[in-house]
């Protein structure tokens, strides 16, 4: 099965021509002095790029991270609080969007495009205003400095650009009765770009600047350090993620308080607006026992302790009945047990609770497959498509379940569609095979 041109995956001919041919390229020509950060820099990769980059793979790590939050009082809140900073930033004019996603492990991410999100897990960490405006200043000057486009320039990221999450897919269906292959979601930080250490120094130099610059006391930043640098002292899944993408040391601590009380002496004492930040996660902080539960459960379940998990998951749900992560996390534990009506069942209350979302779509289309229910399986990854387009794990599983209904005109469609974007692992493997089957291929 030979690679198309297609497989580019959205990229034009020309803008893949230009990230396959860095190796040979003229590299001089990519060199320029970063405005941001005075540094020189090896750049391949123009804003539009960047842009187009963070709207194709943003939303699927949203998705990944259960959605943003339906908290509309806390995700207003934290949107507020980015733009606030953005503003003052040395790209303005970049699209900014500031979410807080469901997931519950401590984590915050930035996309090269402006795409800003920290998880329910560290705004139940934080204590106050000042400590999000620099947690997020943090992220604003990741894509500020343009750490992720000097990286894909550099081609660390080259997989990520050309092929998307088509890359990711191929390799992650590993197999047809592999749980995870089969759930077809994205792995948590397959997208992520992950920064050096003097990424890190950059980033907060400038997230320090911009907080400030919103008349935060500077006192802020260096309490979220303090958080972080404890944090990454006790190892723990929850915070592994967050550690392996941003590398913590004792010296970004040192440095946050050196610059706050040289620097920016005189914010020092500037407010941290702590009753705002407490108002406004007030019902976050409500669910606070619910939300270490499902980290518990998480922990089990990674562990592939499926009754610890779901008894965790139980707990959660006690104390919060609607809660979309719990109620995903369950449908997972079943699923994984093998227990497939229990597990659609829970995917369908997800759904209920959260129709817009798209991972509890793909968790019951899962399930009915397992069911041999494949028109309702069918309609289920439809819906997920609808909500999220572009991962081909749901192309395949369309295809599948056409198959399943012996609907070969619109199964071989399907596949078809797949391979265009897949060419490896045992999915492509069942397309390509069915299509030779079906003599669409010679
Ligand atoms: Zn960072």
């Amino acid at each position: 099965m030979g690679i198309s041109s297609r497989a580019i995956n959205g990229l034009s001919r020309r803008e893949f021509l230009i990230m396959t041919s860095l190796a040979t390229a003229g590299l001089a020509t990519g060199c320029a002095t970063n405005p941001v950060t005075g540094r020189s820099q090896f750049m391949m990769v123009d804003e539009k790029q960047e842009i187009a980059l963070d709207h194709k793979q943003s939303p699927h790590q949203f998705s990944a991270d259960y959605g943003t939050t339906q908290d509309l009082r806390l995700q207003n809140y934290v949107q507020a609080t980015g733009r606030r900073l953005a503003v003052n930033t040395h790209r303005p004019q970049m699209p900014y969007d500031f979410h807080c996603v469901n997931a519950n492990y401590i984590n915050a991410y930035a996309f090269p495009g402006g795409s800003i999100a920290a998880t329910r897990g560290i705004m139940l960490s934080m204590e106050n205003e000042a400590g999000l405006a620099s947690l997020l200043g943090h992220e604003l000057g990741h894509v500020n400095a343009r750490h992720a486009a000097e990286q894909m320039s550099k081609g660390q990221l080259t997989q990520a650009i050309v092929g998307g999450i088509s890359v990711l897919a191929g390799t992650q269906s590993a197999a047809l009765g592999d749980l995870a292959g089969q759930l077809g979601q994205i792995s948590a930080g397959a997208l992520l770009a992950s920064y050096s250490r003097d990424n890190e120094r950059e980033a907060d130099a400038l997230g320090m600047t911009y907080m400030v610059g919103a008349g935060y006391g500077s006192e802020g930043f260096v309490g979220l350090m303090e958080m972080l640098n404890r944090m990454s002292k006790h190892k723990s899944t929850t915070v592994d993620l967050l550690f392996a993408t941003h590398p913590m040391s004792q010296e970004r601590y040192d440095t946050a308080v050196q610059t706050a009380n040289t620097k920016y002496k005189a914010a020092l004492k500037n407010p941290l607006y702590k009753e705002r930040y407490m108002d406004h996660t007030a019902d976050l902080r409500a669910k606070k026992d619910a939300i270490e539960e499902i980290q518990n459960g998480e922990k089990m379940l990674a562990e592939r302790k499926y009754d610890a998990a779901s008894g965790h998951f139980r707990q959660a749900l006690k104390k919060a009945p609607e809660d979309y992560v719990a109620l995903c996390m369950i449908s997972i534990s079943n699923l994984a047990q093998k227990q497939y009506a229990v597990g659609r069942q829970y995917a369908e209350m997800a759904q209920a609770v959260y129709p817009q979302e798209a991972q509890a779509y793909h968790l019951s289309g899962f399930a009915n497959i397992q069911l041999k229910d494949f028109e309702k399986a069918y309609d289920e990854f439809d819906t997920y498509e609808k909500r999220l387009p572009g991962n081909p794990n749901t192309v395949f599983f369309k295809g599948y379940c056409q198959e399943g209904m012996n609907h070969i005109e619109p199964a071989a469609a399907e596949y078809h569609r797949y391979l265009q974007v897949v060419q490896q692992g045992q999915y492509a493997q069942h397309a390509y095979k069915r299509l030779v089957d079906w003599g669409y291929i010679k």
